[in-house]
C-alpha cells in the first residue's frame, strides 16, 4: 500500500485553476500571468504546473512524491528561477538570469517566477519584457499578481492570463482567523503578532485589504455593544481607531509595505485601547 501525498490546501482550494493548468502541459505558454486568490495560492499553482511538467509518475496531476516533485517543492531545482520585487529586485539581478536563459534547461522545461509581479520597478519589468519577447523555447515565464493591472500592460498582452477563484468562506483567506486571533491579543496585551507581520504569506496586498476590513466589522460590531474584541468601546476611541485604519488603508493604496502597515496598525490599534481616558 503506498501513501498518497495530498496536494496542498492552496492547490485544494484553487482546484479549478489547477486542472486547467494540467491542461496546459502539453503545451504550455512562453508566459502565463496568475492573478487574483492569494499569494500562497498563486505561488503554489507556479509550483503545482512545474511539477506537472516534470513529474516522473504523473496521475491526475503530478505525484507530489517524485525527485522531481519533492525538488521543486523544495525550491531546489536548477531550473526554477524566483525573482521577488518585494525583496527588492534590482535590474542587475534580472540581466544577470539573462545567459542562463538562453541555455537549454538542464531538465525538461525552465520555470522564471515573478513573485508579486506588481511591485516590480519599471527599469527590471522592461528588463524581463525583452526576454518574453524573444521567447527561447522551453522556458516559461510566470507573472504572479493580485490583478493584471498592475502588471506592465506589454507583458500581460503576451501572456496567458489565469484568473483563481476567491476562497470560499468567511471573507478571509484561511489562516487569517488564527492570525485575527493573534491581532486581538496583541491590541489586549501588546503581545506577539508583530512577527507574524513580516511573514510574506500572511499578508499579502489582498491578505491585508482583507484583515482591515475584518477590523473594521469587528469594530463596529463593539461599538453596537454587540460581542467582539471592541465591545463597549468608548466612542473617542472608537474614531481614533477608524481613522487609524483609514490611514493603513491609504498606506495600501500608495504601495507601502504591508508588514509595516500592519505593524504600526496593530502598535497604534493597541495604544489607543489601553490609553486611560
Ligand atoms: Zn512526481
Amino acid at each position: 500500500m503506498t501513501m498518497s501525498s495530498a496536494p496542498s490546501t492552496a492547490i485544494q482550494e484553487q482546484s479549478n485553476a489547477a486542472g486547467l493548468l494540467l491542461r496546459l502541459v502539453d503545451n504550455p505558454p512562453c508566459s502565463l500571468v496568475l492573478e487574483g486568490g492569494s499569494q500562497t495560492q498563486r505561488s503554489a499553482l507556479a509550483g503545482y504546473l512545474l511539477k506537472a511538467l516534470h513529474c516522473r509518475n504523473p496521475g491526475d496531476g503530478p505525484c507530489l512524491k517524485c525527485d522531481m516533485c519533492v525538488k521543486i517543492e523544495a525550491d531546489a531545482f536548477r531550473d526554477l528561477f524566483r525573482l521577488t520585487p518585494l525583496e527588492g529586485l534590482s535590474v542587475d539581478e534580472v540581466r544577470e538570469i539573462r545567459p542562463a536563459l538562453s541555455q537549454s534547461p538542464h531538465h525538461g522545461w525552465r520555470m522564471v517566477v515573478v513573485e508579486e509581479a506588481g511591485e516590480m520597478n519599471a527599469s527590471c519589468a522592461n528588463a524581463l519584457l525583452k526576454s518574453v519577447e524573444e521567447p527561447v523555447s522551453r522556458n516559461i515565464f510566470v507573472f504572479l499578481s493580485n490583478e493584471r493591472q498592475s502588471i506592465l500592460p506589454t507583458i500581460v498582452s503576451r501572456s496567458f492570463v489565469l484568473t483563481l477563484g476567491r476562497t470560499p468562506g468567511t471573507g478571509l483567506e484561511s489562516g487569517q482567523e488564527e492570525l485575527y486571533s493573534d491581532f486581538s491579543t496583541f491590541v489586549l496585551h501588546g503581545k506577539g503578532f508583530m512577527h507574524k507581520c513580516s511573514k510574506k504569506e500572511n499578508f499579502d496586498l489582498t491578505g491585508a485589504r482583507q484583515f482591515l476590513v475584518r477590523i473594521r466589522l469587528d469594530l463596529a460590531r463593539g461599538m453596537r455593544g454587540e460581542k467582539s474584541l471592541f465591545k463597549n468601546i468608548e466612542p473617542v476611541k472608537a474614531n481614533k481607531m477608524l481613522l487609524t485604519l483609514q490611514k493603513a488603508e491609504q498606506a495600501l493604496a500608495f504601495k507601502a509595505r504591508t508588514d509595516l502597515v500592519m505593524q504600526w496598525l496593530a502598535l497604534t490599534m493597541w495604544k489607543i485601547f489601553n490609553k486611560k481616558q
